[in-house]
């Protein structure tokens, strides 16, 4: 890979690194993310490096072309149809329109909740995030409020991650 430089200010483009949703970017070396003041610091150009879409095994239901999976720009999974591309001259999506988001997973535990005493599940979500929740909890979609006992408790890998950190993106619904 040949080496690239700095559309802004010419310096040399620092390596990969990659956000806790899995996506990838290349910061100019001149340019820094201060953790504290939440600014960047220094030249702000950031390279986003685009995940290729996978093909998958599985056919789209609707016209039956092969679907793909992609990741938005938040780290959500989707499956979506091969045919689906975005014109760049329209500004509108062309082909078939079918998209499947993919949510985490749940796994019943064999841990009691500390709120109401049922039983706990393990929700990983589609981000790899992985937290235990209780099992009576749920969204209410028409109201878009969270139903049932509110127990989570995140399961940190390594370092801290505030609920605020991820803008409590997870506990988002996935979008319709
Ligand atoms: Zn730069
Ligand atoms: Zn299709
Ligand atoms: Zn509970």
């Amino acid at each position: 890979m040949e080496e690239e430089k700095c559309p802004k200010c010419g310096a040399p483009l620092a390596e990969v690194s990659e956000t806790a949703t899995g996506r990838k970017l290349q910061r100019c070396s001149k340019g820094s993310w201060n953790k504290e003041t939440r600014q960047n610091e220094g030249c702000d150009y950031v390279k986003w490096l685009v995940v290729e879409p996978q093909t998958l095994e599985e056919k789209c239901p609707k016209c039956g072309a092969p679907l793909v999976l992609a990741v938005t720009r938040f780290g959500k999974k989707m499956k979506k149809c091969s045919t689906n591309v975005w014109n760049k001259e329209t500004k509108k999506a062309e082909g078939c329109d079918y998209i499947e988001w993919i949510n985490g997973t749940t796994e019943p535990l064999d841990e009691d909740c500390p709120l109401c005493g049922q039983k706990l599940v393990l929700f990983t979500t589609s981000a790899g995030k992985k937290m235990k929740k209780c099992s009576t909890s749920g969204w209410d979609k028409e109201k878009r409020i969270a139903t049932g006992c509110t127990y989570v408790e995140w399961l940190k890998p390594g370092k801290h991650v505030s609920q605020q950190e991820s803008g409590g993106e997870e506990f988002l619904p996935p979008e319709p």
